[in-house]
């Protein structure tokens, strides 16, 4: 009802919507103002992802690198970008963010923000996560967050901003295992394997931000 001509008003009293967008909401109408809505979110997430790119890259001029599996090939690109900034013009000039940000646009479109590290989803083949999902992530585009293993997957890498993150991760299981008794020996070999990874992580990310104590 609601894609014909009216038909938008017509499914709204019928459905007694308060408003004209919920209604919209239902019958997913293209080009309404939960269209116009989500086009807005759509370009503020990719300016948000441009400037978590931008803001790595500074970081990366200034010495402060990622760490992760996926550092050297983002360190790499870095490089690369650095490289064609010097190339088009006189090396003391500081270059404008607008020169950096048209290098950097492939890369960040292809950035996902997880909790815990970013996610460079430049290659679906390499993603960790869709192999870990099998036959239901066939033909994926996007990554699957909520299934990341960053500390495995060649497209992750971890910054100072995530230690926080993989810190609290490692003292609930220090607290965890302390409460284990003998008889959960597998629980507790499960979660100790676990720790020493938030460890190496933490002691990574540490070494490449320069956050160590
Ligand atoms: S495992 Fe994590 S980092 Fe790797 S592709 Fe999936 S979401 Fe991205």
């Amino acid at each position: 009802m609601a894609h014909r001509p009216g038909g938008l008003l017509a499914a709204k009293i019928h459905l007694k919507h308060i408003s004209v967008v919920t209604t919209e909401g239902y019958a997913d109408r293209p080009g309404g103002a939960q269209s116009v809505l989500m086009a807005e979110f759509g370009q503020e997430e990719q300016e948000h992802k441009m400037r978590v790119a931008l803001n790595a890259f500074h970081n990366y001029q200034n010495g402060i690198r990622p760490a992760g599996p996926g550092a050297s090939d983002l360190l790499d690109f870095f490089a690369f970008v650095d490289e064609q900034l010097d190339s088009s013009g006189a090396p003391n000039i500081k270059r404008s963010d607008q020169e950096v940000t048209n290098l950097l646009a492939k890369r960040a479109k292809a950035l996902h923000l997880g909790p815990a590290n970013y996610c460079w989803f430049l290659d679906p083949s390499k993603a960790l996560c869709l192999k870990l999902a099998g036959a239901h992530a066939r033909g994926a585009t996007e990554p699957l967050i909520g299934m990341c293993d960053s500390a495995r997957c060649p497209q992750a890498t971890h910054h100072a901003g995530h230690r926080p993150v993989w810190a609290a991760s490692a003292e609930s299981k220090k607290v965890f295992i302390a409460t284990i008794g003998r008889a959960q020996r597998t629980e507790k070999a499960r979660l100790s394997t676990e720790l020493a990874r938030d460890e190496r992580v933490l002691a990574e990310i540490d070494v490449q931000s320069g956050t160590g104590a």
